[in-house]
């Protein structure tokens, strides 16, 4: 595909949904949250993933219904829509429709994550927000929700011809930015928390990836995977019971708290505008360089002292120089790195943060970041 081919196709496919975004906007002035649709993944003749003996459509109605229904007993005033309360197919651009026509003010997917046999001892929850994926393995995840489509009679029509088997597409797809990316990636910091703190899952973490479902949604949507049913553990976990209950409770937990935080936020469409200061977006800009030396003149860096240096980067400051190490992803390995290049000819070795490029300090890093 060429780049015109490319660019006119990203046209056609984010068009209807921006007109459709900007209209919901209008209608979406109200700090309450009235409606929720909770979408149960696959269904029908889709069976989503399947583990040893468990398919992904029972689990996730499941988990769906009693989301449901914990909202209806403990908040009268939340409409609760479901697209499918049945072993039913739904078309993905019908479940977004579903959210969409109601208007809801959050929309919640439900799935079962899954790997091949090499990978099943890989186990924990994600949830995902609309974005570009950063790893291979994110992109797997969408691809294989958004491959559903395929089973689905005219899926070209009703996606503006996108194929989940092309690799364009879903580069186009993931740089389709949702208005409400700030209150999804609450919504699903919230989720992950409850997961890890309440319900003792492993936390794979809020992740980022393209998909039909959300990507046609007019509201904060995520897309939970609630574990992997390649592994036995947790294909156990997600089959039974407790599992599910515990799942649920954890999904209604995290929006009841969602709930309470954008409803008294003064005004609701300036949440996108304010600080949360926690978020994912936000963490990911964090990063750390340990600071090796600082010299008034330009020091020679050629020499064999500094070959053990990673990426050094030379940076000019008022006085002088400063000679920064590698990126650390985090503080713990920012620690690491210090200690190593202390041992090895830098023992005055210190560490700087980093938010978006920008030098801040240790302090407001590792708060914003929550690392200790
Ligand atoms: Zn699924």
């Amino acid at each position: 595909m060429n780049f015109q081919n490319i660019f006119a196709l990203l046209i056609l496919v984010c068009l209807p949904f921006y007109a459709q975004m900007e209209t919901q906007k209008a209608s979406y002035n109200s700090a309450k949250i009235k409606t929720i649709v909770i979408d149960a993944g696959h269904g029908g003749k889709d069976c989503g993933s399947i583990g040893a003996v468990t398919q992904e459509k029972v689990v996730t109605l499941k988990i769906a219904l009693l989301l449901g229904k914990y909202i209806k007993e403990n908040m009268p005033d939340v409409k609760v829509i479901y697209t499918r309360t049945s072993d039913k197919f739904i078309p993905l651009f019908e479940r977004a429709e579903i959210a969409n026509r109601n208007q809801a003010d959050v929309f919640i997917s439900i799935h079962c994550n899954s790997l091949p046999a090499k990978k099943n001892n890989i186990k924990g929850t994600e949830t995902y927000v609309m974005g570009l994926h950063s790893s291979e393995e994110n992109l797997s995840v969408a691809k294989r929700e958004n491959e559903v489509i395929l089973l689905e009679d005219n899926y070209s029509k009703h996606y503006q011809g996108y194929n989940p088997n092309s690799p364009e597409a879903h580069i186009m797809l993931s740089m389709y930015r949702n208005a409400y990316l700030d209150q999804s990636i609450l919504l699903a910091e919230k989720v992950e928390h409850q997961f890890k703190e309440k319900v003792k899952r492993i936390s794979r973490g809020v992740k980022q990836a393209g998909f039909v479902v959300l990507k046609a949604t007019a509201m904060p949507a995520v897309l939970v995977e609630t574990g992997f049913l390649s592994n036995k553990e947790e294909e156990a976990y997600l089959n039974s019971e407790k599992g599910q209950a515990y799942l649920a409770s954890a999904i209604y937990r995290a929006f009841r708290e969602y709930k309470n935080i954008v409803e008294k936020s003064p005004k609701h469409t300036n949440l996108t505008e304010r600080a949360i200061t926690t978020s994912a977006i936000q963490k990911k800009e964090i990063y750390y360089k340990v600071l090796l030396s600082s010299s008034t003149i330009k020091l020679n860096t050629s020499t064999p002292a500094w070959k053990i240096v990673k990426g050094l980067e030379t940076v000019q400051v008022k006085n002088g120089y400063q000679y920064l190490s590698e990126k650390c992803s985090n503080y713990k390995i920012a620690l690491e790195r210090q200690a190593f290049y202390r041992k090895n000819g830098f023992p005055d070795a210190g560490i700087i943060a980093f938010k978006a490029n920008e030098r801040i300090s240790l302090a407001a890093a590792k708060e914003i970041s929550g690392e200790k």
